[in-house]
């Protein structure tokens, strides 16, 4: 007899019909699309990373150390020496990528009969991450419908939280796909108005912010609710290492030990991360050479006639366009793959080496009659 039950019918009513994260990953000579960082890894680190690898391999017969205390250490003194505070060990955590961390804050803080509230456009992964373990998702506003519609102010965002009182409230700074910062007085006061709920500030772009852009890190002291993640995946050029990371205090970080799965991060994973921490200042030598390139697209595509927004992440947002999906086509038939991300007459396109940014411009200067 055969089988009457559709999947459909199994899978979790709160999941049908959700489309899974989609960045497409085509074969196409300039890909700039996923705000990854184009340069590779130097060679004296890939050497590193391969004698680190071959160091733990014969022991892989047993379970990595489930505390990634060597891990959690060099993480603390990395943000220690870049971030303006000090931090210790037990106040990190780290995931495959940020994501993953981001997850654990949801399973422990969030879930059913939760709410969690983010404001849009931000990161598409946010209410993905937390409608996938149950958390009921609020799509707060920014600026939409003032001249300044992708801003974010202390009046609006704290209306907001009061209004939809949520567990966890995501903030993004720099805001991916917008790409600008937000002002530390807006994170203190969701944090303030937001009495009972975890505050995240997602800032895996914090390291192309523009001077003056103080990190959220500066704010943990004395606020046991507040999180800041960050990502070894864009500044650092390790998105294929998978690690991401969080600081917060000691006693918020000890409950996701609640809800990771036991080894979440293999010995691989953390020893190639050990590597790449170790030579952070050589992984993070192309930072300043990524923000010239954004620099001249901000300024070029303005020259060009699009609308492009100022931008201290390793992306910009441009506007201005007639047909965003038909421009989008039009430079991926010119070898350029850029990111559609949703936002009617917007694109987003990552800064890489100057070569690709030559690549992208000539393609965009030659659709910029019609796009626009
Ligand atoms: N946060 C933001 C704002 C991002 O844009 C991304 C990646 N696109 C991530 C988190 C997750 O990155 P990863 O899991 O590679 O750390």
């Amino acid at each position: 007899m055969s089988d009457q039950i559709s999947l459909d019918a199994l899978l979790r009513p709160d999941l049908r019909g959700a489309s899974p994260y989609g960045a497409p990953q085509l074969d196409v000579p300039v890909r700039l699309n996923t705000n990854e960082n184009s340069y590779p890894v130097p060679e004296d680190v890939v050497a590193d990373i391969t004698a680190r690898v071959a160091a733990v391999a014969p022991e892989l017969n047993r379970y990595p150390d489930r505390e990634f205390t060597e891990l959690r250490t060099e993480l603390a003194a990395y943000l220690s020496r870049t971030g303006g505070v000090e931090l210790e060990p037990a106040q990190l955590w780290a995931g495959n990528g940020s994501n993953e961390v981001l997850q654990h804050v949801v399973l422990a803080f969030g879930g059913p009969g939760r709410t969690a509230l983010g404001f849009t456009p931000a990161y598409s992964m946010h209410p993905l991450i937390s409608t996938g373990v149950g958390t009921t998702w609020v799509d707060g506003l920014r600026g939409q419908g003032t001249d300044a519609p992708f801003d974010l102010t202390v009046e609006s965002a704290v209306e907001q939280v009061r209004e939809h009182q949520p567990h966890v409230v995501f903030l993004c700074s720099p805001n991916n796909p917008t790409g600008t910062a937000l002002t530390l007085d807006v994170v203190e006061a969701v944090y303030a108005a937001a009495e009972r709920a975890v505050v995240v500030v997602d800032e895996a772009y914090a390291e192309f912010a523009r001077p003056g852009t103080p990190s959220a890190l500066t704010l943990l002291q004395g606020r046991p609710r507040l999180v800041v993640t960050r990502t070894m995946s864009k500044a650092f050029a390790f998105a294929g290492g998978r690690l991401g990371y969080l600081a917060a205090d000691p006693a918020l970080v000890d409950a996701l030990r609640l809800v990771r799965l036991p080894y979440h991060l293999s010995a691989p994973t953390q020893a190639i991360a050990l590597a790449a921490l170790a030579h952070a200042d050589q992984m993070l030598g192309t930072v300043e050479a990524i923000k010239e390139q954004r620099d001249r697209m901000v300024a070029e595509l303005a020259d060009l006639g699009f609308a492009p927004v100022a931008s201290d992440a390793n992306f910009v947002l441009f506007g201005g366009l007639v047909d965003a999906a038909a421009t989008w086509r039009d430079l991926l038939d010119r070898g350029v793959l850029v990111r559609d991300v949703g936002i009617p007459h917007y694109l987003r396109v990552t800064a890489g080496t100057p070569a690709e940014t030559d690549a992208f411009l000539a393609a965009a200067a030659e659709v910029a009659t019609t796009a626009t």
